[in-house]
């Protein structure tokens, strides 16, 4: 056998060993170790959920919040999403890690409400590769029984790849999602390039404008002016629409007084570990009065 394995690697040649030459750049040495650490996470207790506050752009009131997965891994330290939800949805990972994300966040969303800290909507992200795995109707339906959360109090974030090529399947299965009484939204609205058809033929409630499109809102004309036409497209359709990545006062003045229902963002909050965000809710944190009081409307 030795001999064997000796054949054929000096068969093979210098080639062999191509895996290992500088060609093999630093990123793709990472993705390596990501990809290899990914699969133990889940069994490791490694990830974790914090959860980002939702704001009624009215009433000043966390309506709701987005749970975001983090890693921590003991070696890799804290790995953003960015760097492994990718991979995670490359290799297959990403079904077992959702469902672990969609069970925790309903447990969460529950529990606060049986402690007495409000009726919230908690917000989950659901990959491509989620939506196509076979028993997602069957898992929601499980998560919702074990967590006895109500499903008008969950929203899953759908992004606009579902619905690029044939929507036929789509429709389907988003209407037995919709049976099930939960809610649906359009993440990162106006970031991809499918059709706008899909609008009128899919059970959506909200659209969620890609913070892109809001960071130079009070700077970038037609930035605004895409955000103005979100906003009267979605309250056209009778959706919701809320919007992502508000960082500023500016921001916030220009959404409201252009009628966007909620707003999320680093200037109420940024995500937080669940502990820190039970205290915003046991505060009773909201958007401070002056915030909502009538001010010039921005142009
Ligand atoms: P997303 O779903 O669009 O989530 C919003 C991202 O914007 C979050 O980044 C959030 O922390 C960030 N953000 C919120 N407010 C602000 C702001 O005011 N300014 C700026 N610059 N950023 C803001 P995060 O947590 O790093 O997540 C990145 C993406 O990773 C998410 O984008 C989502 O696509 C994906 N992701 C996160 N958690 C999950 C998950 O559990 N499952 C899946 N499939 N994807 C997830
Ligand atoms: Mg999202
Ligand atoms: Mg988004
Ligand atoms: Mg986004």
């Amino acid at each position: 056998h030795a001999d064997i394995a000796m054949y054929s690697a000096k068969k093979m040649g210098r080639n062999n060993f191509q895996f290992y030459t500088p060609a093999m750049n630093e990123e793709s040495m990472e993705r390596v170790r990501i990809e290899s650490a990914l699969r133990n996470a889940l069994e490791r207790n490694e990830f974790v959920l914090h959860y980002q506050p939702q704001v009624d752009l009215k009433t000043g009131q966390i309506v709701g919040m987005e749970a975001l997965i983090r890693w921590q891994h003991p070696e890799l330290g804290m790995v953003p999403p960015v760097r492994f939800i990718g991979i995670a949805e490359e290799t297959g990972l990403i079904v077992q890690i959702g469902a672990w994300v969609m069970r925790t966040a309903c447990a969460q969303n529950k529990a606060w409400q049986d402690a007495g800290l409000g009726k919230l909507r908690v917000a989950v992200n659901l990959s491509a590769r989620q939506f196509g795995a076979p028993d997602l109707i069957a898992g929601l339906e499980s998560v919702l029984a074990d967590t006895m959360l109500d499903p008008d109090c969950l929203e899953i974030e759908l992004t606009e790849s579902l619905f690029m090529n044939d929507i036929t399947p789509a429709v389907d299965l988003l209407h037995r999602m919709k049976s099930l009484g939960v809610n649906l939204s359009i993440d990162d609205f106006g970031t991809g390039y499918s059709s706008l058809s899909y609008l009128s033929r899919f059970p959506i409630d909200v659209l969620k404008i890609d913070r892109s499109f809001v960071a130079d809102i009070t700077v970038d004309a037609n930035d605004a002016a895409i955000v103005t036409s979100i906003i009267a497209l979605a309250h056209n359709l009778k959706l919701a629409v809320i919007a992502e990545g508000v960082e500023t006062l500016e921001q916030l003045d220009y959404l409201r007084s252009h009628g966007c229902d909620e707003m999320q963002g680093y200037f109420f909050s940024k995500a937080l570990p669940a502990a820190e965000f039970e205290q915003l809710l046991v505060q009773g944190r909201a958007l401070p009065p002056p915030v909502l009081l009538e001010r010039e409307p921005a142009p």
